[in-house]
């Protein structure tokens, strides 16, 4: 018989933490976003990262609109942002009245590309930040973004949103910028239902964050406001889910890596390349994404579509931001004459990745792939 195999699924605990945190939290009628679990969720992601500060909030969205503000972004100014990412990665420059710039993906990693990033400087000056991604789990070439950040003092925003679990040489990915952003959507690699988790190298950051996204209250008897403020901060509820998710985050990036090495080995000899490990860091595997080669006699469409058939889902590399409709009057730099992130796209397949899946599983989906060719 056969069933159907998701790209990322929400995977709750075989032991059932999460429930346990849930209704311990209906017990004490916290229901709201105040509570034991939200505190011990961010301890518990403070303890796995090593970070310095964190702040649980509502969506990972929400933490790099919290991160722009944080790092003084405001109206007219410009924010250089990785073009190969999903439109969360973007959509809060706008909403703070900034710009965005595109910066094209390298082919190493598939992230922002350094040398694009000090083009864009040299091109149009200095940004009020940056926003590398971890794609699909795969750490950016963090060293050489942070020296560039460092060199001109720009504020430098992790979105770590799919890659918690990920390491650059032994550092926690999340933990390498000034900001770092984290997921808890339904398809990352832990879920809260839905959530996010702003990391702050500074506490003073990370209390200011808190103000905001608990629409900035100044401490005073009555209702006193300063400054604009936000209802970014994470339920209760969902901290609970977090809670019991953060007990198996180890086991989901260890089936994650699984599923990536299976499919590496079982789809070699096949006209396309895994998404490149690279040396001294480690991938979460959040997506095994496969390149088709350029002379393949299939097209991402076509593979998609015979999964689809087959009740597998499988799916599309993000779509670049600089070929967006509705980013269509936003720059865009690259160092290459065709645009990598582009090619990227054309030819990149994002596979089923879930945790619940088996080694029948993943067979079955090399099977009908390798029918392909
Ligand atoms: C999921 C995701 C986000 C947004 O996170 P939400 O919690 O869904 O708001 C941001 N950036 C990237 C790269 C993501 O994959």
């Amino acid at each position: 018989m056969s069933h159907h195999i998701s790209l990322a699924t929400p995977h709750m605990s075989k032991e059932g933490y999460e429930l346990e945190y849930v209704h311990d939290a209906f017990e004490k009628n916290w229901v709201a976003p105040l509570g034991e679990n939200v505190n011990e969720f961010e301890k518990a992601v403070l303890s796995y990262t090593g970070a310095c500060s964190a702040v649980a909030l509502s969506a990972g969205t929400a933490a790099l609109h919290l991160s722009l503000i944080l790092a003084g972004v405001q109206k007219g100014d410009t924010v250089f942002c990785q073009d190969l990412t999903f439109s969360a990665s973007a959509n809060p420059i706008v909403y703070l009245g900034a710009e965005p710039i595109f910066i094209d993906s390298e082919r190493e990693s598939w992230n922002m590309d350094p040398r694009a990033l000090e083009k864009a400087i040299d091109l149009y000056g200095v940004p009020k930040a940056v926003i590398p991604v971890h794609l699909y789990g795969n750490p950016a070439k963090m060293d050489e973004i942070c020296r560039i950040c460092d060199h001109y003092g720009i504020a430098l925003i992790e979105d770590a949103a799919e890659a918690l679990g990920s390491r650059y040489k032994d550092k926690p990915c999340g933990t390498l910028g000034k900001y770092g952003v984290l997921s808890f959507n339904g398809n990352k690699i832990i879920t809260t239902s839905g959530g996010g988790m702003l990391l702050c190298e500074d506490e003073k950051d990370a209390k200011h964050a808190l103000k905001l996204a608990t629409q900035a209250r100044e401490p005073f008897p009555y209702y006193q406001h300063e400054e604009i403020g936000y209802n970014y901060r994470m339920s209760n509820i969902c901290a609970g889910i977090g809670r019991g998710q953060m007990k198996v985050l180890d086991r989901r990036v260890r089936k994650k890596q699984e599923i990536y090495r299976q499919y590496s080995k079982e789809l070699a000899g096949l006209p396309l390349t895994m998404q490149p490990l690279r040396e001294h860091t480690l991938s979460n595997c959040w997506l095994s994404s496969a390149l088709l080669d350029k002379n393949s006699s299939r097209t991402p469409t076509e593979v998609i579509a015979t999964l689809a058939q087959n009740d597998i889902e499988a799916r599309h590399l993000w779509n670049p931001m600089h070929r967006q409709p509705v980013f269509k009057e936003a720059r865009f730099v690259a160092v290459e004459e065709h645009s990598v992130a582009t090619d990227l796209f054309e030819r990149g397949i994002c596979l089923p990745s879930d945790t619940k899946m088996t080694e029948d599983d993943v067979d079955k989906v090399c099977k009908i792939i390798k029918g392909l060719f």
